[in-house]
């Protein structure tokens, strides 16, 4: 899947190949993208299904492991993260539970950050010991935590960066170098940045996962997920997908296809939009702390500057008060929707400690730093003198 010199988008910009990566036509020569919903395909002879079954000949067979749409969309986001190949999935979690389930095996020992997302965590400690993988987890910036912590069985170092809700920075090409010294591969969560922000392989990393749900559609509208790396790490991700079938829908991947191609232009408006707001909730009386990276007092900030071309759409503060406080701001909001998810053009508004987080302990809440009066905000598109009136009702009243 990787560009060759031969083809016209060979050296393109990030721009160029969000809308024209990956685009191939069918016998109608649309001119956008085709939407395949079939499930399966039909062959010529006898002598051609068997020649596509064995994989002797290139070509569609299911659309549980091949489909046009799909393929397209692989090959687009694959084009603008630099990689060599992508295996779409039915949503993130997909992703990551693809990809472990094609690279680890019993006795095997995953490092991860303590602040990735959730269900991840879950996914980890609660699913895949069950078949004797060991995770560790260690504190999101403390390279020699990451250090330690490796054993001679760790295949994987799993990291979120930015992290959710706090906005923790890691720094890639030192967790590339820990994981490299010991024969480990870095995984790289890169669902806050996306490839328009910040290129996890170029700084070293070697897999990459996405929940397309967020930026990579930016409208709330599907869940998908996409693995991807060099081919010699995602032919095993594919032979299982191939095999327990958590594909994506074609319908999804020309959703995302679209969503691709304003990926940039959304990440830096988002970017935009974050900036402005952490900058005036800095200066609000009502606001304790603000945790975004693009802030010069974040500790993350110079990482963020050296990896990220921007710093993202997703900010958390906490308010003076607690649980009560938070929740007055919360509800007080008539714009921003009062949701979990992230990575909608719609600004959304969420308690983490009591949704997100609510299924941790006090004390693991309270070891990851997320405390009762924390907000988070996935900034969208609307404009900030709206987004700020709209916190401003609640904050003005503490
Ligand atoms: C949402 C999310 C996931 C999981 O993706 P789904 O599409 O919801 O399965 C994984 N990682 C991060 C950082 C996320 O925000």
């Amino acid at each position: 899947m990787a560009l060759n010199p031969d083809d016209p988008l060979f050296g393109a910009g990030i721009d160029t190949l969000a809308v024209r990566a990956g685009q191939s036509r069918s016998a109608e020569d649309e001119h956008t993208e085709a939407m395949y919903l079939t499930s399966s395909y039909v062959f010529a002879s006898a002598a051609e299904a068997a020649a596509r079954f064995s994989g002797e000949q290139p070509g569609n067979v299911y659309s549980r492991y091949t489909n046009p749409t799909v393929r397209m969309f692989e090959q687009r986001i694959a084009a603008m993260e630099g990689a060599e190949q992508a295996v779409a999935t039915a949503s993130g979690m997909s992703a990551i539970l693809s990809l472990a389930m094609a690279h680890l095996k019993s006795g095997d020992h995953v490092l991860c950050s303590r602040d990735v997302f959730g269900t991840t965590t879950n996914l980890f400690a609660k699913h895949l010991s069950k078949f004797g993988v060991d995770t560790s987890f260690v504190p999101l910036a403390g390279l020699d935590a990451w250090a330690g912590a490796v054993r001679t069985n760790t295949r994987f170092l799993f990291v979120e960066t930015p992290s959710n809700p706090l906005a923790g920075i890691a720094d890639i090409a030192a967790l590339a170098d820990i994981a490299h010294r010991h024969g480990a591969l870095l995984v790289v969560d890169n669902c806050f940045c996306t490839p328009a922000l910040q290129k996890p392989l170029a700084l070293g990393a070697d897999i990459i996962i996405h929940s397309a749900t967020k930026y990579l559609d930016g409208q709330g509208r599907c869940l998908g997920g996409v693995v991807l790396g060099k081919a010699e790490h995602m032919a095993d991700v594919h032979a299982f997908l191939r095999t327990a079938g958590p594909t994506m829908s074609p319908f999804n991947a020309w959703v995302f296809l679209k969503g691709l191609e304003t990926l940039r232009l959304r990440m830096d408006a988002h970017s935009a939009n974050a900036q402005q707001l952490a900058e005036w909730l800095g200066g609000h009386r009502a606001v304790e702390r603000v945790f975004y990276a693009g802030l010069p007092g974040h500790p993350g900030h110079a990482i963020a500057r050296r990896q990220q071309r921007g710093f993202g759409g997703v900010l958390s503060f906490t308010v003076r008060g607690g649980r009560d406080a938070a929740w007055r701001v919360i509800d007080s909001a008539r714009i921003l929707s009062l949701t979990a998810n992230l990575g909608d053009v719609k600004s959304t508004i969420v308690h983490p400690a009591t949704t997100t987080h609510g299924r941790l302990s006090e004390a693991e809440r309270e070891q990851a730093g997320i405390t009762q009066n924390l907000i988070r905000v996935s900034v969208g598109l609307e404009d900030i003198a709206d987004i700020q009136a709209d916190l401003a009702r609640g904050l003005d009243s503490l």
